[in-house]
């Protein structure tokens, strides 16, 4: 489904460069683009000044990094710029912020474990399938996984979508115990108005978070949600910049920052928002459904930031994921559980000729219409 978009910057170093990753679902072309057009800034300076470097991509060509085709392009570059600094001192991205906080990262997945049929696909009148799927989570080893059990609805609906939603819930519930933590992805399908209906009939189940039970460009709105359920609200995935987080937690509109290294400007702005995010004590779960790079990403990140509590994992999207990379940090696969990467930068390393034998291919749309033929959120 995702055309994982990798970003490599060279040095005239021998030897010396770094990996970056700035997928973006359906603006493929568009990325790869914007990154040729950002790289024009940057070409010829010196990769150590990583700051310097960003506030060019961001502030110069006049328009503001914010777009997330500009954003994704400046986080590709930015992660690839940390792999290379790590690397030029010989140690890992996460003791050049200070060293480990944390011993250990839980992993969660999809359920499915990322198969866009069972994650994206399975229709909320199957509550049964939805536990035995949540019962092969929890067999491969994980303590968390998520899924979506919010169906598509009209800005307005009666009881059965509710209903359905909760049959889901329940149906997971059910199947795995209350030692498991499940999360629900809205993908911001409700209008604030459903978002609330869903966020109080799936309050009972104790879910680890509820994630964008309505547009993340409300931030009341989810503010409100927030307020009138204990279950945490997770958000922040569509948000390309500082700015848009400093508005999300001043009205408190989520308890669960889920920044996208590789959409919200790289480490350099993440760990800015990630400062902003402490102050509020609010929690850090950075959304990587994206590549192997992303992941090493997040890993590296996790292990600086003390408020970070859990990574997002896809590990069953393509049967080739494991060909094309070479990971620093290890994963218990009993437990999901991963411990710190101990090699230079990201830890990762990406095989070239394997990535070649995946080249572009067009998406697949998925594109959502109500039952009276109206546009509706994916
Ligand atoms: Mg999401």
């Amino acid at each position: 489904m995702r055309n994982w978009i990798f970003v490599k910057v060279l040095t005239n170093e021998p030897g010396l460069y770094g990996w970056g990753e700035a997928t973006l679902e359906w603006h493929t072309r568009s990325v790869v683009g914007a990154i040729e057009d950002v790289s024009e800034l940057i070409i010829g300076e010196d990769p150590h000044r990583i700051e310097h470097l960003w506030q060019m991509m961001w502030r110069q060509h006049f328009w503001h990094g914010s777009g997330v085709v500009r954003s994704t392009a400046i986080s590709g570059i930015d992660i690839a710029l940390w792999d290379l600094l790590g690397k030029s001192h010989g140690v890992p991205c996460h003791r050049l912020w200070g060293g480990p906080v944390r011993d250990e990262i839980r992993l969660y997945c999809h359920l499915g474990g990322g198969k866009l049929e069972s994650f994206y696909e399975t229709p909320v009148d199957s509550a049964k399938q939805f536990g035995e799927l949540a019962r092969n989570a929890v067999d491969d080893g994980f303590s968390a996984f998520k899924s979506m059990a919010v169906p598509p609805t009209l800005p307005l609906e009666g009881l059965k979508p509710v209903k359905a939603a909760e049959a889901c819930v329940a149906a997971m519930r059910e199947a795995v115990g209350d030692d498991v933590d499940i999360m629900v992805d809205c993908h911001a399908r409700p209008s604030p108005a459903m978002g609330l209906k869903f966020a109080t009939a799936l309050e009972p189940y104790g879910l680890y978070f509820l994630e964008e039970p309505c547009w993340p460009e409300n931030p009341e709105s989810l503010a409100a949600i927030n307020r009138a359920v204990s279950t945490p609200i997770a958000t922040g995935e569509r948000l390309t910049h500082l700015a848009a987080f400093r508005d999300l937690f001043a009205v408190r509109g989520c308890e669960v920052c889920q920044l996208d290294l590789t959409h919200c400007g790289g480490f350099t702005e993440a760990r800015r928002i990630a400062a902003l995010a402490d102050a509020h004590r609010i929690s850090l779960a950075p959304h990587n459904p994206q590549g192997p790079v992303s992941t090493a990403a997040s890993l590296e990140f996790g292990f600086a930031q003390p408020s970070y509590v859990i990574c997002e994992s896809v590990h069953n999207d393509v049967p080739w994921r494991d060909d094309v990379v070479s990971e620093g940090f290890e994963v218990d696969p009993t437990r999901r559980i991963v411990t710190p990467n101990t090699r230079p930068g990201l830890g990762i390393e990406i095989n070239e000729a394997e990535v070649k034998k995946h080249p572009f291919e067009q998406e697949v749309p998925q594109r959502v219409f109500y039952q009276d033929g109206s546009v509706g959120d994916w």
